[in-house]
């Protein structure tokens, strides 16, 4: 491109998450760090407010305004509403950055449809990129956290977001088997917590307090100091605020299911795997990404349910947009990674 054409042009990364999007601008790093949360005002349709600003009115919002998770199932639920939330920050990135089209890579679910596909597409091509390109989040994250992916050796790269859990091999450039996609993540575990508080001291929290009190005190195995916190919600009964004080041993029950479900998830990907990459799996361990990583003891539980060691990625929440960034200053060697 010449020294100019360098100069002039700057590509992006976009980690389209189910909880949270984030763009990485080539010679700077992340740029935008987000929740994928839009505020919407009910009778025009208007965007009011898109990422923290929309996640702060979460559970606050009067009538005539909603808030909207567009890809909270690990899949766009709403087309029209990502494409907004996506421009508003990519209007952030582009302001004054970029005299020649950019080219765009962007991390999606690797269930997502040709449908899906297309939308992401059309959305990024809008802002007039150059070129776009397509890459798998589970394939983004293990190059973010630095496994070679080129390689035969396969690896498990395990990625815990809000809307879904990922499981998949990686090896020759490719997911081996196709990966396993189950819609239960973060979000869930936030949901047995209300739930939990519901049925067992009759009061209602809203989602984000939820969300809070799984990273302050929520586990998925026995700590070596259990620890309480005390959360303050409605009364169900008398029907005003109230506090209770509550233990990390609580909160473990009530998590107990959805992370069963994620175990069992591991499990059978486990035992779809060709014994060859079963033998190198054994030998490198299991890679934990996303959000859900950093859950107390994920690591430990896995661990001791699968015999495999298990290590959480540096930094779990920017795997995916540290890898679209790896992909882009590398672009050739990567190609056969990109659809
Ligand atoms: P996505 O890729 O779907 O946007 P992320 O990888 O950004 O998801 O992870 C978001 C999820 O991680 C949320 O459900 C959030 O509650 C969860 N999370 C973030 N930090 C923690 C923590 N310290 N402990 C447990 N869960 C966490
Ligand atoms: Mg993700």
């Amino acid at each position: 491109m010449g020294f100019f054409g360098k100069l002039l042009s700057c590509d992006i990364g976009i980690d389209l998450g189910t909880a949270n999007i984030l763009i990485w601008v080539e010679g700077e790093g992340i740029v935008v760090d987000e929740p994928s949360i839009v505020a919407i005002e009910v009778k025009t349709r208007r965007v009011l407010a898109v990422g923290m600003e929309a996640k702060e009115m979460v559970g606050r919002t009067p009538g005539e305004i909603i808030t909207v998770r567009p890809l909270s199932e690990g899949v766009i639920a709403d087309f029209d509403v990502t494409e907004d939330m996506l421009r508003v920050f990519l209007k952030r990135v582009i302001r004054n950055r970029f005299l020649v089209r950019p080219r765009v890579v962007v991390g999606v679910p690797s269930g997502i449809t040709e449908v899906e596909k297309r939308a992401v597409r059309m959305s990024a091509e809008r802002i007039n990129a150059r070129e776009v390109f397509l890459v798998s989040e589970p394939m983004a994250g293990a190059i973010g956290v630095g496994i070679d992916v080129h390689e035969a050796a396969g690896s498990m790269i395990i990625d815990i977001g809000g809307g879904t859990s990922e499981i998949a091999v990686i090896a020759l450039s490719g997911v081996v088997n196709g990966a396993t996609s189950i819609r239960i993540g973060g979000d869930r575990l936030d949901d047995a917590i209300v739930q939990y508080l519901k049925k067992n001291y009759n009061l209602l929290v809203g989602e984000r307090t939820a969300e809070q009190i799984k990273k302050d005190i929520g586990s998925a195995c026995p700590l070596e100091e259990e620890i309480e916190t005390f959360i303050k919600g409605r009364d169900l009964v008398a029907a005003i605020p109230r506090t209770i004080k509550i233990g990390s041993v609580e909160i473990r029950e009530a998590l107990a299911d959805p992370i069963a479900s994620i175990i069992e998830a591991i499990l059978i990907s486990l035992e779809r795997t060709p014994p060859e990459v079963a033998a190198d799996i054994l030998d490198r361990g299991i890679m934990l990404t996303g959000g859900g990583a950093l859950l107390r003891g994920l690591d430990r539980r896995i661990r001791d349910e699968t015999n495999l060691s298990v290590h959480v990625a540096e930094d779990p929440l920017t795997c995916v947009a540290r890898g679209t960034g790896k992909i882009l200053e590398d672009i050739s060697s990567y190609r056969k990674v990109l659809f």
